[in-house]
């Protein structure tokens, strides 16, 4: 049985498509990074597993049932947002936050999960006052307290310097080390190869979806990738 079942998902909005006939599938322990350049759908996609939307065609299944069945999947799935967005004034520490992904009252785990997370001396600062990197680590604590068999990540770390990056990732690989399934999606080619052992590149369609491996060495694909990303980069500032 597969963690997760993505077939023939087509969704968008008033104006746009965002994702069109997309199908993929993953293993319980994989490790899916998505890349794609902005506006691929990649945040449309997690809002769709995350069943924030359910505006779509198509089916999805997590561990073999339909996610419009029932929503019991969401109990065990953890999710870092692109960015959390805590308004400044936000009024609850850090502590509050993470407290609040407890499903059972083992308080003790979200003290193991500041400090696997390297957050536990901002343990009483106010959420809103921390950097987007920061909140998405607490987040990810929050996340984690829920013993969540499946994580996913939009965009973690997209902000951060490298030394807070490399910190995140290598946190993701003894996460899935531990055999927790995560899908995250990231611009960071070279941080995606290292670390996923599959890779889905989405540009509104799924143009490749397999072992990490078979993608990276395959050189051509590689460069279509990286065209399409350049164009779509151009466009935006163009439009700008
Ligand atoms: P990504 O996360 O890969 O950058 P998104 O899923 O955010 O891509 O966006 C896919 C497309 O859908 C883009 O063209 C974007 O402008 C559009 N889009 C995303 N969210 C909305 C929304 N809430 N309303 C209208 N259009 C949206
Ligand atoms: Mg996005």
């Amino acid at each position: 049985m597969h963690a997760i079942e993505v077939e023939g998902v087509t969704a968008g909005y008033p104006q746009v498509r965002a994702l069109e006939d997309v199908s993929f599938a993953i293993d319980d322990g994989d490790l899916l990074g998505i890349i794609g350049p902005n506006g691929a759908g990649k945040s449309t996609l997690f809002d769709i597993l995350l069943g924030l939307n359910t505006d779509y065609e198509g089916t999805v299944r997590f561990f073999g049932s339909d996610i419009r069945g029932s929503r019991d999947h969401l109990r065990r799935t953890g999710y870092v947002p692109q960015d959390p967005g805590f308004e400044s004034n936000f009024p609850a520490t850090v502590r509050d936050v993470v407290s609040m992904g407890l499903r059972g009252k083992d308080r003790g785990r979200v003290d193991e999960m500041l400090k696997r997370l390297w957050i536990h001396e901002l343990g009483l600062r106010r959420i809103g006052e921390l950097s987007v990197g920061q909140q998405q680590r607490v987040m990810m604590a929050k996340a984690l307290v829920g013993e969540p068999r499946i994580l996913v990540l939009d965009e973690p770390a997209a902000g951060a310097d490298v030394q807070s990056s490399e910190l995140f990732y290598s946190i993701l690989r003894g996460l899935n080390g531990d055999g927790i399934t995560i899908v995250w999606s990231s611009h960071d080619l070279d941080a995606v190869s290292r670390l996923s052992n599959r890779v889905a590149c989405l540009n509104r369609t799924l143009f490749f979806h397999g072992e990490a491996d078979s993608f990276f060495s395959d050189e051509s694909l590689v460069r279509q990738y990286s065209e399409a990303t350049m164009q779509a980069h151009m466009r935006e500032h163009a439009d700008a």
